[in-house]
């Protein structure tokens, strides 16, 4: 891979509207994936592994509970700061920003704010430093968009409970150490779980034969009769809402990840344009050329700008469902349209493992797929502004 120069567009001056931390928390994120990322990355992708020797790095840079209590062992930053480090990850690859994502908003979101006090201390300090990685497991085979559906359950069996049922296109599933499991009850509500490696009937299969994503662990989650201690189910919220609210914070992160990726491949597509020679010219020198880099800076811009406000109401506590939901959709879908242009503008050295636009257009494809399908998103905003929910 070519070596990583950067330059993050700033056209609207953003920088000016961030506070002094949220800049040395943006920057040594940068730095970080400059290091030890960028060098690494594509061949792990065409490995299709995941790089188990950044987990440090991520937990360095505070990417695993960014704004989780320094006093649980998080970073203890605003939802600004969260958002800045997943795009700065993201710029690197949406795998590795999938596994802080999944890690922070799936595990140790619905550990804090749904936990016991004794799950707090057991857990958030190991998955703050990375000693213990965590996934999240909603999606089954027979119920993706339509979680509410899910067939896995569990019982109460005297001192234990036992959990039955399958997940599938489960992150960082193949190598985590605990599980976060939506199931259902015997009176059929939905309850969380803390499942961990090692408990009889509990195995993880990897799934092989992606096409994206490939630098980030996918898996499934099988429960064969496994015995949970009674200790290990979430006990603050029970419903759908409790998966729902851990996939808001994992979206918004999404919404500033996506800005990443899109702005690495603005980044690398201006470069090659201004170096590339054809008739005599820089191609950066022809309209079409500069049509699409106008736009792409136009709608990076425009996302960056949403992101920014969406932060906002975060900080304040509020920022709604919809709201998030109108961001990650549009975010990713302008990320995935600027890889697109973008990998144009390199011709065919854009399908090459030398740049990075054709990992990042791959990895939107999942991008935009999961946390709720664009489709989906779209709904949770028709609904919202109609009053009437078209989803069944
Ligand atoms: C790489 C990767 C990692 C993932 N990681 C996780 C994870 O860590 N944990 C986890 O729980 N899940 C994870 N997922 C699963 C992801 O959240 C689901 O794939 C997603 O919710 C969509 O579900 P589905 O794939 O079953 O698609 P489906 O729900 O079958 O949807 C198929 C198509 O139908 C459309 N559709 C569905 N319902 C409607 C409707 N009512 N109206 C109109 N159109 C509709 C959808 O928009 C989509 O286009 C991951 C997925 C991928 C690809």
């Amino acid at each position: 891979m070519k070596p990583d120069l950067f330059e993050a567009p700033d056209y609207y001056n953003l920088d000016d509207l961030f506070s002094e931390e949220h800049k040395l928390v943006r920057d040594a994120a940068r730095q970080w994936v400059k290091r030890d990322i960028s060098p690494i990355i594509e061949s792990y992708a065409q490995k299709a592994e995941f790089p188990k020797q950044i987990l440090g790095g991520l937990a360095e840079i505070g990417a695993f509970g960014p704004y989780i209590p320094e006093t649980y062992g998080g970073a203890g930053l605003d939802q600004i700061s969260y958002g800045l480090i997943m795009q700065e990850i993201e710029r690197g690859d949406s795998g590795v920003r999938s596994t802080a994502s999944v890690q922070s908003s799936l595990v140790m979101y619905p550990i804090y704010t749904y936990g016991s006090e004794e799950q707090r201390k057991k857990y958030l300090p190991k998955l703050a430093t990375g000693e213990l990685m965590g996934c999240f497991g909603l999606t089954e085979p027979n119920h993706g968009s339509n979680p509410s559906g899910m067939e896995t359950k569990f019982k109460d069996a005297g001192d234990h409970y036992l959990l039955n049922g399958a997940k599938l296109w489960i992150s960082n599933s193949p190598f985590a150490d605990i599980a976060v499991v939506w199931a259902k009850n015997e009176d059929g509500r939905i309850q969380g779980l803390i499942v961990e490696r090692g408990m009889d009937g509990f195995s993880t299969p990897e799934t092989h034969n992606k096409w994206s994503l490939r630098a980030s662990a996918t898996g499934e989650l099988i429960f064969d009769n496994v015995k949970v201690p009674k200790a290990n189910l979430l006990p603050g919220k029970s419903g759908l809402g409790a998966p729902l609210g851990c996939l808001d914070s994992a979206r918004y992160g999404i919404a500033w990840g996506a800005i990443g990726a899109a702005m690495d491949c603005y980044d690398t597509a201006l470069r090659y344009a201004k170096e590339r020679m054809q008739f005599g010219k820089p191609i950066a020198a022809f309209q079409l050329q500069q049509k699409k880099l106008a736009e792409m800076i136009t709608e990076i811009t425009k996302a960056q700008l949403l992101a920014f406000r969406l932060g906002q109401l975060k900080n304040e506590g509020k920022a709604t469902t919809q709201q998030i939901s109108m961001a990650k959709r549009n975010n990713v879908d302008m990320a995935l349209k600027i890889a697109r242009e973008a990998r144009q503008v390199l011709g065919a050295m854009g399908i090459t493992g030398d740049y990075s636009i054709m990992r990042h257009m791959m990895n939107l494809e999942s991008v935009i797929t999961y946390e709720g399908t664009h489709d989906i998103h779209l709904l949770i905003t028709g609904a919202d502004i109609t009053g009437i929910p078209a989803f069944t």
